[in-house]
């Protein structure tokens, strides 16, 4: 495939999402280190199979685990949780609607 000494950046298109990513020299080096196959799909893409993997895991039950921001029990919600919010258990997550509606 390559010579050791000889990689090079290569771009490759996405076969998921089309766009060109690079695919470094020093990544080359390390896939033919380990015997990877070269990759067919951008970083973003790869990240979504992989998370896609781990939902097929739950596929009976798909949920993220969470540490509840109010509590910090750990628990899982039906949803991804957003990183920029606070995510909270059922319990909590009651509490804080309660709140709210309180509030307005
Ligand atoms: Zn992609
Ligand atoms: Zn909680």
């Amino acid at each position: 495939m390559f010579s050791e000494e000889n990689f090079q950046d290569r771009e490759i298109v996405c076969s998921d999402c089309g766009q060109t990513f690079v695919f470094t020299a020093e990544e080359q080096e390390f896939y033919s280190q380990k015997g990877f196959e070269e990759p067919k799909r951008c970083k973003a893409c790869r990240n979504a199979k992989k998370m896609q993997n781990r939902k097929k895991r739950l596929r009976f039950d798909m949920r993220y685990e969470i540490t509840c921001s109010d509590c910090g029990t750990q628990t899982t919600v039906p949803f991804k949780p957003r990183e920029d919010k606070p995510v909270y258990c059922s319990d909590c997550y009651k509490k804080h609607q309660q709140a709210h509606v309180t509030q307005e």
